[in-house]
C-alpha cells in the first residue's frame, strides 16, 4: 500500500469515497486493473469491528460473477450457502409462489447465495487494508471539492489535497457529498423497522429461502451455511420488517410466532442477538455530476424485501468500472461528461423499475387484510401469486431479476 503521507502528492485516476460493501469492491477492482486509486473512508477501518453489522446479504447469481471479476469470490465462497429455491407465500392463506433454479432454462446454478454481513465486510476491509497498490486514507473526510477544467481537487479533513479525474461516491445513504454536486435525494421513511437475527432449527432448510407476506410486515427466512466445524447445525437468517415495535416483544413470543409460520423447520432458537434497522426509500435526481458518480446506497436505497440493495450497488460498480477501464485503455478522460452520461443512462434503466417494483410490493402487501379472503387487496394478492406461478415467461422474468442476470 502507498503510504498515507504520499496522498497529497499524488494525482489519482479515481478517488473512491467510502470503503463499504460497494466502495471497497470498485476500489479493489480498479486498482487491480492498473489504475492509481485513492480511497477516503470516514471510519478508521482497523478500529471498526465489522461484527457490528448483524445483517446477512442475499448475493444474487449475477453479483457473484461481479465479485469473481473483482477477485473476491474465492475468499467468500467457502462461507456462503446456495439459494436453490425461493418460496413466497401470504400468511394464513394457501396462495404461494415457488421459484426454482431448475425452472430457468438450461441453468443449474443457484439463484443466489447467503452470507453474514460481518464476514462480507471483514473480507472487503482486509482486501483494502492489505492492497499493495491502493492508497487508503481512513479516519478522514472530504471538506471541500474544487473543480478545474481537467481535474477535481479534494481538500481532506487533515488538510491534505488530492487531485483526481473522477470521484466515485460510495458513502452510503447519508452521502454528504452528493448535495455539493447539485444532486437532490427524495427520501421516504417506511415507518417500519427490520428485525434481523440468526435462528437455529431442528430440520434442514434444503437451501430454500422463504418470503412471507405477514400482516405484521414482510418476513424472510434465509438459508445460512452450517458452521465450518459442521456438527449438523441448521441455521437461517431472519429479516422481519414491521411497523410494530418488535424490539419490545419478548424473544419467546417471537419464536412462538416464527414456529407457527414455519412449522416444517422443527423447533427454533435464536443463535444471535436481535438487531434493528429503520427502513427508508431513497431516490436521487441523478447519479452523476461534474467528475462525480454515485454508486450503491449513496444513489438509491430500497426496502430489503427483495434483497436487492447491495446487488444493485454492485451492478453500479460493474457498469462504472467497464466504462472507466475502456476509457483508460483508449487514453481518454475517465471523468468525461460523455462517460458519466452513459453511466447514468445505463444505471437508471436497471434501477428505476427495481425501485418501483420493490416500492409497489411494499404498498400491495403492506396492508393487512381483516382475515383471509375478506378484502379486495387480499384477493388481488392471492391471484397475483397464483398468476405468476402459472405464467412461465412472467415467472422467468422475475427469476432473472432476482438472480441479477
Ligand atoms: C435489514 C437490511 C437487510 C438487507 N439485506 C440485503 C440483502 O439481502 N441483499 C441486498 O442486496 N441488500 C440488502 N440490504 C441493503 C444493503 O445492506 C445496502 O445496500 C448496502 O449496505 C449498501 O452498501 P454501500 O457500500 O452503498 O454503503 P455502506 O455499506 O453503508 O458503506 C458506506 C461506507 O462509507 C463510509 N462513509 C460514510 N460517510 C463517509 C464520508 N463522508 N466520507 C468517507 N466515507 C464515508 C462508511 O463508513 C462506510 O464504510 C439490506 C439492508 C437492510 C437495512
Amino acid at each position: 500500500m502507498t503510504t498515507q503521507d504520499s496522498l497529497n502528492t499524488v494525482v489519482f485516476d479515481c478517488v473512491v469515497l467510502g470503503a463499504g460493501l460497494v466502495g471497497a469492491v470498485i476500489a479493489k477492482h480498479l486498482s487491480d486493473s492498473g489504475l492509481n486509486i485513492g480511497v477516503v473512508e470516514a471510519q478508521n477501518l482497523e478500529a471498526t469491528p465489522s461484527l457490528q453489522d448483524g445483517r446477512t446479504t442475499a448475493i444474487s447469481y449475477g453479483s457473484a460473477q461481479i465479485l469473481k471479476e473483482a477477485g473476491l469470490w474465492d475468499v467468500l465462497s467457502p462461507h456462503v450457502n446456495p439459494i436453490a429455491s425461493i418460496k413466497v407465500f401470504e400468511a394464513n392463506t394457501a396462495s404461494s409462489l415457488t421459484f426454482n433454479q431448475k425452472e430457468l432454462n438450461g441453468c443449474d446454478d443457484p439463484m443466489g447465495y447467503m452470507i453474514d454481513n460481518a464476514l462480507l465486510r471483514q473480507t472487503f476491509q482486509d482486501a483494502i487494508l492489505t492492497h499493495k497498490d491502493l492508497t487508503l486514507k481512513h479516519g478522514v473526510t472530504v471538506q471541500k471539492f474544487t473543480q478545474n477544467h481537467h481535474n477535481m481537487v479534494l481538500t481532506l479533513s487533515d488538510n491534505t489535497q488530492v487531485t483526481t479525474k473522477l470521484v466515485v461516491a460510495s458513502e452510503g445513504r447519508h452521502s454528504p457529498s452528493r448535495a455539493q454536486f447539485a444532486i437532490t435525494a427524495t427520501q421516504k421513511e417506511y415507518g417500519q423497522t427490520a428485525m434481523v437475527g440468526t435462528v437455529i432449527h431442528e430440520k434442514p432448510h434444503n437451501d430454500t429461502a422463504f418470503e412471507v407476506f405477514h400482516p405484521r410486515g414482510p418476513l424472510a427466512l434465509l438459508p445460512l451455511a452450517t458452521a465450518v466445524d459442521g456438527k449438523g447445525i441448521h441455521k437461517s437468517a431472519i429479516v422481519w420488517s414491521s411497523k410494530d415495535n418488535l424490539k419490545d416483544k419478548d424473544e419467546s413470543d417471537i419464536l412462538a410466532q416464527l414456529q407457527t409460520i414455519f412449522p416444517y423447520l422443527g423447533s427454533l432458537s435464536f443463535a444471535s442477538k436481535r438487531m434493528f434497522y429503520p427502513l427508508s426509500y431513497l431516490k436521487t435526481s441523478s447519479l452523476v455530476g461534474d467528475r462525480y458518480a454515485l454508486v450503491g446506497d449513496a444513489g438509491h436505497v430500497m426496502h430489503p424485501v427483495a434483497g436487492q440493495g447491495v446487488n444493485l450497488g454492485w451492478r453500479d460498480a460493474k457498469v462504472l468500472w467497464d466504462l472507466v477501464l475502456h476509457a483508460h485503455s483508449l487514453g481518454l478522460d475517465m471523468g468525461a461528461k460523455t462517460l458519466l452520461t452513459a453511466y447514468n443512462r445505463k444505471r437508471q434503466r436497471d434501477q428505476k423499475p427495481l425501485l418501483y417494483i420493490t416500492h409497489s410490493l411494499i404498498k400491495l402487501f403492506g396492508i393487512a387484510p381483516e382475515g383471509p379472503g375478506t378484502n379486495a387487496l387480499h384477493v388481488l394478492r392471492s391471484y397475483g401469486l397464483g398468476i405468476v406461478n402459472r405464467v412461465p415467461p412472467l415467472k422467468r422474468f422475475l427469476m432473472k431479476k432476482a438472480m441479477g442476470v
